[in-house]
């Protein structure tokens, strides 16, 4: 059943046996995995269908210094689903390199080993539309050329690798409606859980509070507590139920909201190939109807011989990167981005002297090649938008980029106690306080970028296929000056770790708060590493797992 929170009436006290805070991708995956069962649940959702006003307020928050992270009601989103509103939908695996402890990269290591994530993949590839958790060209293309580019793999670097994308799902339309239908889970939205209280004298989680808005509040009395809020917000909470211990729930030993990790991504370099042609899988394919992507990876050995993190590449052309000439949808785009831009100009007249030559290039191809056009647009618009699967990113035909090929990189970030949120006195309209991102990076951050550049470059020229242009000389400068305005592509991670040592982490490797007996976090937030993977399909495998647990320690 769904319904609004404020039709539940002031001052009521709800009961359950599982309560899970939240509603995106984590929350979600919980309460649908025990629909059907005889474990009464109740989902709290602070947002409604729709985004608001007031639902994006409650995300505001602070960055310290100014402006070194996006601002933290960019990319999350309060309404029923969460953030896969909003999601690209590309899937991937953690490696087994991940989980491992690394002694060169502190504070690495999982407390799992990689077979107990891998078998919650292959449900969680279904639930995030995917149909399987297989990242081989080899397994998945048998007979055909497997790398991105034929003869360039070898023992540092190996382009067989795949990512998956699926439509993207949007877990509120998609399973809303078997949670309608459920007799045993209730959706509550638009109810906010505001706190969490321990039952004194003991270690258990008594009630927690809601807030419709601040003049209707009401209690629920769950038996066990899945806190799924996302990589942030699960930190803000637990640091902002402090009535019972001032350092809030998880915190007795200062790890709640530290080792805050995110991806590293960037362009600072584009490949020339010796045979753009024919021997180069550039573009999208698809297994079945699921599209898939080659991309580099670093391989494990050469991680550990360069002592570096985990990272991936892939060739990533922006429609206006100079590469484009006389393309008419880059050109259209240009001249549409251009004219938003020129509204907004003190001087038109300086901008566009500016700006003329570039200008030109644009009409210049536009009256050329504008027949070109319509079949382009066409086409753009029945991959992206007339079909259940779109087709995740537009690129440029490869034949359209003058054998300049930009190489984006996504790197692991190394986790850092440094690297936190924290709380604020500023509270938001519920009286929750707000949080202060303050995102730190080690030398090995950028080490990992600038080697896996050279590393990449040295292939090429070991294999004679192309070579690797880094625009950005000297990379590390590049690297270091882009870190300074960092922008977390929407990716929180770590701030209530994963370790089976309460003095290194919050949760254990069952998800459990160390300090407390049934309150559990579903999310990024316990990855005590963050790979090069993008988060979500993780977070999918982990809720899962989460669930065995509960429902194999029913009344524990
Ligand atoms: C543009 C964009 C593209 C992305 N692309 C990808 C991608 O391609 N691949 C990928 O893996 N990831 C991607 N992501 C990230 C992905 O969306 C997140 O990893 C994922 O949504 C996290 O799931 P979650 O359930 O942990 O948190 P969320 O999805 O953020 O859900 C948290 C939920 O908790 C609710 N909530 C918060 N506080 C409270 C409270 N106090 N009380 C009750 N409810 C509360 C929120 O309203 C929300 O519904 C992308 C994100 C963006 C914005």
């Amino acid at each position: 059943m769904i319904r609004r929170g404020a039709t539940v009436p002031p001052g009521t006290e709800l009961e359950c046996d599982v309560l899970v805070v939240g509603s995106g991708p984590a929350g979600t995956t919980v309460a649908l995995e025990l629909a059907g069962s005889s474990i009464q649940t109740i989902l709290l959702e602070s947002g409604a269908r729709k985004e608001s006003a007031q639902s994006r307020d409650l995300l505001r928050g602070f960055v310290t210094p100014a402006g070194s992270h996006e601002p933290l009601e960019a990319y999350r989103r309060r309404q029923f689903g969460g953030t896969s509103n909003a999601w690209g939908g590309r899937c991937i695996a953690f490696d087994p390199v991940d989980l491992e402890a690394r002694p060169w990269i502190p504070h690495s290591g999982w407390p799992l080993p990689w077979s107990e994530l891998q078998a919650s993949y292959a449900r969680a590839a279904t639930l995030c539309e995917v149909a399987k958790p297989e990242f081989n060209a080899e397994t998945v293309f048998p007979g055909q050329q497997a790398e991105m580019i034929e003869g360039f793999d070898g023992a540092d670097v190996i382009t067989s690798v795949l990512e998956r994308w699926g439509p993207p799902t949007n877990f509120a339309q998609k399973y809303g409606p078997l949670l309608e239908k459920s007799t045993n889970v209730t959706v509550l939205l638009n109810a906010t859980m505001t706190k969490l209280r321990i039952e004194p004298g003991t270690r258990r989680i008594k009630r927690v509070e809601v807030a419709i808005e601040d003049s209707h509040r009401f209690t629920v009395r769950p038996q066990r507590v899945v806190l799924a809020c996302g990589g942030l917000e699960n930190a803000r909470l637990l640091l902002a139920s402090n009535d019972e211990s001032p350092a809030g729930i998880g915190n007795e030993n200062d790890n709640v909201g530290r080792y805050y990790m995110s991806h590293l991504t960037g362009i600072h370099s584009w490949a020339k190939l010796k045979d753009p042609g024919q021997t180069f899988r550039y573009d999208f394919e698809r297994d079945n109807d699921v599209y898939v992507r080659r991309r580099f990876w670093i391989t494990p050995d050469a991680q550990r011989r360069e002592k570096i993190g985990n990272v991936i590449a892939c060739f990533l052309t922006p429609y206006l990167d100079q590469a484009l000439e006389a393309n008419a949808l880059a050109s259209a785009i240009f001249l549409t981005k251009f004219a938003i831009a020129l509204r907004r100009q003190s001087s038109a007249a300086e901008y566009l002297r500016q700006n003329k030559s570039e200008l030109m290039r644009h009409v210049n191809t536009m009256f050329w090649r504008a027949p070109t056009l319509a079949p382009q647009i066409l086409q753009v618009v029945k991959q992206r938008y007339l079909t259940k699967r779109r087709l995740p990113i537009l690129l440029p035909r490869k034949e359209d980029l003058n054998n300049r090929f930009a190489l984006y990189y996504q790197s692991e970030h190394m986790p850092n106690p440094e690297s936190r949120v924290m709380l604020r006195p500023e509270r938001d309209a519920l009286g929750t306080p707000r949080l202060d991102v303050r995102v730190a990076f080690t030398e090995m951050d950028v080490k990992t970028i600038v080697r896996t550049h050279q590393i990449i470059g040295e292939q090429f020229g070991k294999t004679a296929t192309g070579e690797l242009v880094v625009d950005d000389a000297p990379l590390e400068d590049a690297v270091r000056d882009q870190l300074r305005h960092f922008d977390s592509i929407a990716h929180h991670i770590g701030t209530t770790r994963m370790s089976d040592d309460p003095k290194t982490g919050v949760v254990d490797r069952n998800c459990r708060v160390h300090d407390t007996e049934n309150l559990f976090v579903a999310g990024a937030s316990v990855f005590p590493t963050s790979s090069h993977a993008n988060p979500t399909l993780t977070i999918v495998a982990l809720a899962l797992r989460l669930v065995d647990y509960l429902k194999s320690t029913r009344g524990g």
